[in-house]
């Protein structure tokens, strides 16, 4: 009974973190992003094709660096920019991740270097 009690405090405590929390996975570049965005140029994150899955997928390799950041109040969604912008740098502030992308909620978004002041 003593166990039982201690565990859901520890779910409990597990629970509120992933609310205050938002997650990423940080990846780092591969050579055929680097020759892709230097062939295509950069258009901003609205540009279709390198924000498209099948870019990212071939543009990326996991870091293995999952990134956390602690939740703002401003943050409505983690797609949107204002987290994923934190997210790109804190990946490339803390462990040197060159690659544009980063994911959350299993879908990569394409933020530019020129989005990232
Ligand atoms: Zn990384
Ligand atoms: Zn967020």
């Amino acid at each position: 009974m003593k166990e039982m009690k201690k565990q859901q405090a520890l779910s409990e405590e597990e629970e509120k973190k992933t609310q205050n929390t938002c997650f990423f996975e940080c990846y780092k570049d591969t050579q055929w992003g680097k020759n892709f965005r230097q062939t295509r140029g950069l258009f901003g994150v609205n540009d279709p094709i390198p924000v498209s899955q099948l870019a990212a997928s071939q543009s990326t390799k996991v870091c293995g660096f999952p990134v956390e950041l602690k939740r703002e109040k401003k943050c409505e969604e983690c797609g949107k920019l204002p987290c994923l912008i934190k997210a790109r740098m804190k990946c490339h502030g803390s462990f040197g991740c060159k690659s544009p992308y980063v994911a959350t909620g299993g879908i990569a978004y394409f933020v530019p270097k020129t989005v990232v002041i």
